[in-house]
This record gives structure tokens, sequence and C-alpha cells, in this order.
């Protein structure tokens, strides 16, 4: 009874299609259902995980994993590890604090600072600031080099009027 059931369920459409409105006129029916139907659902919503999960991300600053080597991280308290990337991205999140150390160490120089913040500080701080400046350098010469390669394609396509059309 079941399987007789289902086989009649399944070859009804069709019959519909050849019967009642031609192969020709049904796709484009069908399209015109489908499309209602979307505009009749409601609008999609986030599933609660996937609204927990931006929440987390946007709302929540406690203990995010630090890029890249993916320790454990409390965003207020430094680091008590040795981990650079560690110290890198904590140091990144505190833009105050590494003004304030910047400015005490050109004008009260390492010592003071050391005195201030203590040693592994420092020596974070000092990778910190000359990865930053690396960073910076190597921006730069990126933007350089886009500038300069965009500047040669404009005169290249200039040159060769062919290419244009
Ligand atoms: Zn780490």
């Amino acid at each position: 009874m079941d399987t007789y059931t289902d086989v009649e369920k399944l070859d009804s459409p069709s019959q519909e299609v050849t019967v009642d409105h031609g192969p020709v006129a049904e796709p484009c029916r069908g399209v015109a259902k489908i499309l209602a139907d979307d505009a009749a659902k409601p609008p999609q919503t986030l599933t609660e995980t996937q609204f927990r999960a931006l929440r987390k991300q946007y709302f929540t600053i406690r203990h995010p994993r630090a890029p890249i080597c993916g320790h454990k991280m409390d965003v207020l308290n430094e680091p008590r590890t040795g981990c650079e990337l560690c110290w890198y991205a904590w140091l990144n999140m505190h833009g105050d604090l590494v003004q304030t150390a910047d400015r005490a160490y050109q004008e009260q120089g390492e010592k003071f600072l050391i005195a201030m913040r203590g040693r592994v500080f420092v020596r974070m701080f000092l990778r910190f600031m000359s990865t930053l400046a690396r960073l910076k350098q190597e921006a730069e010469q990126i933007e350089r080099e886009k500038c300069t390669s965009e500047t040669t394609k404009e005169s290249n396509l200039d040159d060769y009027p062919l290419l244009n059309g």
C-alpha cells in the first residue's frame, strides 16, 4: 500500500504537466512559483549558534585566540608566556600603552622603561616596534610598486593601441 501511494505522489505532477499545461509552459510556471514561494517566506534569520558566534566575536572581549600561534589570551593583562606572537597581538590591542611606552623609551631611555614595566615587556615592546616598522616599510614598498606598475600599464596601453580595440 505504501509503495503504491508513493508512486502515485511522484507521478501526479508530471501528469499535470503533460495534460494541463504542456511541456513548454510548465518550466516558466515552475520558476514563477519558486519565486513566489521565496517571497512568501519570512527573511532568513541567523541560527542561534551563528548569532552566538557573532556576538562572541563582536561584543565579548574575553580570552580571544591570539592570531597564528593560537594560545589563549588575556586581553587585559600582559602575556605571561614568552610567545612573541602573543605579545605582538596583545601590544597591538593596547595602542595607548604602546604610545606611552614609546614616549618613555624615547625620552627617559631603556632603563627607565625596564624599571617601569619590566625586562620582558621592554624586550617584547622593542620587537613589536621593529616589527611594526618593518611591516610599515613593506606596506609602503608594495604601495610604491603598485603605483609604478599601474603607471607602466597605462603608458603601455597607450603605446599599443591595438590592445585597446
Ligand atoms: Zn602565543
